[in-house]
Order: C-alpha cells, then sequence, then structure tokens
C-alpha cells in the first residue's frame, strides 16, 4: 500500500525509528536485546521504548507509571540507539496506541515509523482500539522467535499477506502501512517471571540490569 503523495516523499524520508510499547513493569534483558538486534538489522535512527500508563488490555500494573519509567531510563542510559519516550504517561484515560502513533507521527512527519509487535500481539490486535488504522501511522515489525509461526487459517494470516513488505529495505521507502517479520533469537525472559522470584526471595540477577534492580530493592518492589 503506497500512502498518498502528500506524504511519500520516497527521496525525502528520515531514517526509520522503531517504537516498542509495554509496561516495562520491570525492563529487563529481553527487552534490551529486542531493541539492539533491531537497531543493528535495520541501520535505526532509534528505537523508542515508550512505558504504558494505562494499559488497556491488562490490570493495572503493581507499580507506578513514573517508576516503570524511572527503571527504562536507568536501563538504556548511555545505550546508543535506545531512547524512552514518555508521552503516554502525560496522557489521560488508557493508552491507546493509535493515539501514541498518531501523536508520534505530528512528531516525526518524515520518518518511517514501525511498530514492534511479538507474534501474540499480533494476533490478538483485533482486540485493539481502531486496530486496523495503526498501520495509517505506521509499518507494523513482526519479531517471533525461531520456532513461533504465523498460524496459517488465522484471519491474520491475510492481513499480513495484504501488507508484507518484499524486503525489509522497504520500509524505509515510505513512511507506514507494511509488515515486516523479522526472526531473532529470543531470550526467554519475562517480567511475571522476575517478579515472582523476588516475591519468594529468590535472586533475578543476569535477567535484568542491575541499575534496575538497584530501584527495585531500595524501594522494596514486588516482594
Ligand atoms: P509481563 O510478563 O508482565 O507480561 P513482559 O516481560 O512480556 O511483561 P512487556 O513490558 O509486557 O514485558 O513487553 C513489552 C514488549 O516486549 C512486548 O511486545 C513483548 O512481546 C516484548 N517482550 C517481552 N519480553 C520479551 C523477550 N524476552 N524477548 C523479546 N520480546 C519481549
Amino acid at each position: 500500500m503506497l500512502l498518498n503523495d502528500t506524504i511519500y516523499q520516497k527521496n525525502k524520508l528520515f531514517n526509520v525509528i522503531c517504537i516498542l510499547g509495554g509496561t516495562f513493569n520491570p525492563i529487563h534483558h529481553g527487552h534490551l536485546r529486542l531493541s539492539i538486534e533491531l537497531y543493528e538489522r535495520l541501520n535505526l535512527e532509534s528505537v523508542l521504548l515508550i512505558p504504558s500508563a494505562h494499559p488497556p488490555h491488562r490490570a493495572q500494573p503493581s507499580v507506578s507509571s513514573q517508576r516503570r519509567l524511572e527503571m527504562v531510563q536507568v536501563a538504556i542510559a548511555g545505550v546508543e540507539g535506545l531512547s524512552v519516550d514518555d508521552r503516554e504517561l502525560r496522557r489521560q484515560g488508557p493508552s491507546y496506541m493509535i493515539d501514541t502513533l498518531k501523536s508520534l507521527r505530528e512528531d516525526y512527519p518524515r520518518n518511517p515509523l514501525c511498530l514492534i509487535l511479538g507474534m501474540d500481539a499480533f494476533l490478538g490486535l483485533p482486540s485493539w482500539h481502531e486496530w486496523k488504522q495503526l498501520l495509517t501511522y505506521a509499518h507494523f515489525l513482526i519479531v517471533r522467535r525461531p520456532d513461533t509461526l504465523l498460524p496459517e487459517k488465522n484471519i491474520m494470516q491475510d492481513f499480513f499477506k495484504a501488507h508484507q513488505a518484499a524486503s525489509k529495505e522497504d520500509l524505509k521507502k515510505q513512511i507506514a502501512g507494511m509488515i515486516w517479520m523479522e526472526e531473532i533469537p529470543a531470550l526467554n525472559i519475562s517480567a511475571t517471571y522476575i517478579r515472582r522470584l523476588i516475591a519468594v526471595g529468590k535472586n533475578p540477577h543476569y535477567l535484568l540490569p542491575p541499575a534496575v534492580l538497584d530501584i527495585i530493592n531500595s524501594h522494596l518492589m514486588y516482594r
């Protein structure tokens, strides 16, 4: 799908910016490795990590959005290519991705934007607010683990095929509207696992940056 000529300016586009939304409760090495892999493989301008203030699809996190933001800030401090964006904390109401993409598009009118989605998130898209509009504002970058495939006979299979980019280079040629699937080596780490370890007094060291663990310990979080 090519957007109309007013916004499709092939020769005037800036570099691609990827967006990783999440609760980051807490941020861990799974998020960070994913971000760096994509930054380097796709020669990105940056990966924006965007903590969700009021996630619409899950219970409100036990830890405040300000504290989750702070953990992301210390985790990426000094890391080339990764930045944190607090726009969802500055909005009231549910943190809908469509609103986030609209405001990013205003800030970055000439950068292709790529929304990073795990395969699970991609398959669950139909439950997202105004999900079909998301591609108007960004590409989708589906990250899948080596052993996970897009299920056949799933309604998202047709959607994927209808918007599939021929190569990842195509993501640089227009600002939104295409889907690319990238296979990345997975670190089997989740925030849920880290919270559970801490809750039972076990040591989550090496699953997340030491500076994040310092914040968790100093505020006695997840006990
Ligand atoms: P929780 O266990 O609380 O659900 P989580 O570890 O999945 O949290 P989120 O903040 O919900 O972390 O995830 C944000 C994004 O990062 C999601 O798109 C998720 O698929 C992705 N992600 C989380 N963990 C990993 C991982 N280990 N490797 C690759 N991507 C990950």
